[in-house]
Formats: structure tokens, C-alpha cells, sequence
């Protein structure tokens, strides 16, 4: 009796670390994947970003705390449609890691789970900017986006993890709903922009702009991933004036010259949107981020 005291503690530990080590590891290119696959994996999840939410996420350099992430995943979610093509093939690489290679069940590419815009027919040349080759990637901000990429999050695990299933499914109609009651909210605040012309600094807000009803009509950038210059930025100003276009948005990690400058010389307002999960502080899931980018659009920058 006395003996099985004793055991007894011990196998409870033993009991709790062999679930905890059960959960199963995701790993995600993204803070805004990570935030979905926590939402819909709960406490059956582990999930680790390769990248934080603070930084552009077409560039990224591959560490080895991040090859360490990789070789341990049973499930990588990327955003794919050549968003991480710069950084993610040499780390999957080197992470030796046959689990999450592409094709294998480990390994989930959500730009198959929505509608890409801006797909190129015909040959791609980087003559048409350095980034974008696949069609547009920055998808995940339309919050509609975010309940297919769930869905889609939510189904995989179900397969890697049957016994928890009907649990991922759960979270996710959990997940829909939540987003079902935020939209006409979100919506109702920005209707102020519908059909209104609107500046990007780089063609990411796209999904934004479908999403609530405003017209990108041109970008600070002169193609995709390439630096304004001088004579860019002067037929920007032109076309600004000329159509009398009130609002320019763009990610908190672009330069300011450029819209300073802009707004300087035409007094267009500048909304610096931040555009993942992590970007600022406070934005710690999905609906948190279109939360802040609302509130975002209403507080421009003044120079
Ligand atoms: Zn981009």
C-alpha cells in the first residue's frame, strides 16, 4: 500500500507530460495563421510563428531557433501563393522534417483555401515588380478570408487528429459565428469610405477593399516590392489632385517620406493600418486586428 503511494504521484506526472506532449505542434509562417489555428485547435494545439506580426512578411532570414520550429512540426501552415518564397524552401530544407514538405499531410498552403485576385495569365516576368507572381497573398485581410482559412485549418487537424475532430469542428462554427455577428459592425464603421478612391502604399489591401466596399485606384509603390522614385511619386501627386483622392493607407513598415510628402503637397490623409495578429500591441487574435484596423482608418496621421 505504502509502495503505491508513492507510484501512484508518479504516474500522474507521467500522465499529464505525455498529454501536453500529445498536442499537436503547428507551426505557421505568420502570426495571423497562428492566431486561426489557435482559434479553432484550443487546447489540443501548440502553435509557434515563424515569423512576428511586426514585420513584412514577404522577407524574413531563416534562423536556426526557426529550422529547430520546422523539424518539430507535425502541421505547417503557410500562406503560400509565393509570399514566403524568399525565405520558406531553405528552411523547409534544411528542417529535414518529410512531415511538413509540400504534398505531405503535415504541410497546408491556405491560398488553396480562398479566391486569389489578381492571378496573371501568361508568362510572369520580374519586369512587373519583384513580388505578386502567384496573384496577390495579403488574403487573410478579408475577414470572410479568415472563416475559409479556418475551415480549412479546422479540417486538417481533424484528419491529423481524429479522436478530436468533432472538437476542431466545434471551434470553428464557434469561430464563424463570432465573425458573423463582428462583420456588419466593422462594415457599418467604414461606410463611410463605400466606393470611395482610395492610395496603397503596396497592393495588399485589395482583400480589404473587397471586403468593405472602397476602390484602390493606384499605389505608392510603382510595381509590386519596388521603391518609389522621384518621377513615380510626382504622377501619384498629379493623379491625386486631379481626382481629388482623400485617403492613402499602408502598413506600419513602409517608409513615411513618401506619404508625409504626399500629404504635404496635396493634404491627403494617411491611415497606417496594421495589417497582422502581433502588428501592435492589443492585437493578440483575428477579430482583434480588424478591430484595430477600423480604428485605424479613423485616426490619420497628421505631418
Ligand atoms: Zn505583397
Amino acid at each position: 500500500m505504502n509502495r503505491l503511494r508513492h507510484v501512484l504521484p508518479g504516474l500522474l506526472l507521467l500522465t499529464v507530460s505525455v498529454t501536453s506532449h500529445a498536442a499537436i505542434q503547428i507551426v505557421t509562417t505568420t502570426q495571423d495563421l497562428a492566431a486561426l489555428a489557435e482559434a479553432v485547435g484550443g487546447e489540443y494545439v501548440k502553435v509557434q510563428s515563424l515569423t512576428p506580426g511586426t514585420r513584412d512578411p514577404h522577407f524574413a532570414v531563416a534562423k536556426p531557433s526557426m529550422i529547430r520550429k520546422v523539424f518539430r512540426a507535425d502541421l505547417l501552415l503557410i500562406i503560400g501563393a509565393d509570399m514566403e518564397i524568399g525565405w520558406l524552401p531553405p528552411l523547409l530544407q534544411s528542417a529535414r522534417n518529410a512531415r511538413v514538405q509540400p504534398g505531405n499531410s503535415g504541410h497546408l498552403d491556405l491560398s488553396s483555401a480562398v479566391p486569389i485576385l489578381g492571378k496573371r495569365s501568361g508568362p510572369v516576368s520580374r519586369a512587373m515588380g519583384d513580388v505578386h507572381a502567384k496573384g496577390n497573398p495579403h488574403y487573410w485581410l478579408d475577414p470572410r478570408n479568415g472563416v475559409h482559412m479556418a475551415r480549412a485549418i479546422a479540417a486538417r487537424l481533424g484528419e491529423l487528429d481524429p479522436e478530436h475532430a468533432a472538437s476542431y469542428e466545434q471551434r470553428f462554427q464557434a469561430f464563424e459565428q463570432t465573425m458573423d455577428n463582428k462583420l456588419p459592425g466593422w462594415r457599418a464603421e467604414l461606410a463611410y469610405l463605400d466606393s470611395k478612391p482610395v492610395i496603397a502604399y503596396h497592393t495588399s489591401f485589395v482583400y480589404l477593399a473587397d471586403a468593405f466596399g472602397f476602390r484602390i485606384v493606384d499605389e505608392v509603390e510603382p510595381k509590386p516590392g519596388i521603391a518609389p522614385s522621384a518621377a513615380s511619386l510626382s504622377s501619384l501627386l498629379t493623379r491625386i489632385k486631379a481626382e481629388n483622392i482623400g485617403i492613402l493607407i499602408m502598413e506600419p513598415y513602409y517608409e513615411r517620406r513618401s506619404a508625409r510628402y504626399l500629404n504635404e503637397q496635396t493634404g491627403i490623409n494617411v491611415a497606417v493600418l496594421p495589417q497582422s495578429v502581433g502588428a501592435q500591441k492589443g492585437i493578440d487574435n483575428y477579430f482583434d486586428l480588424f478591430d484595430a484596423i477600423v480604428a485605424a482608418f479613423k485616426n490619420v496621421e497628421e505631418y
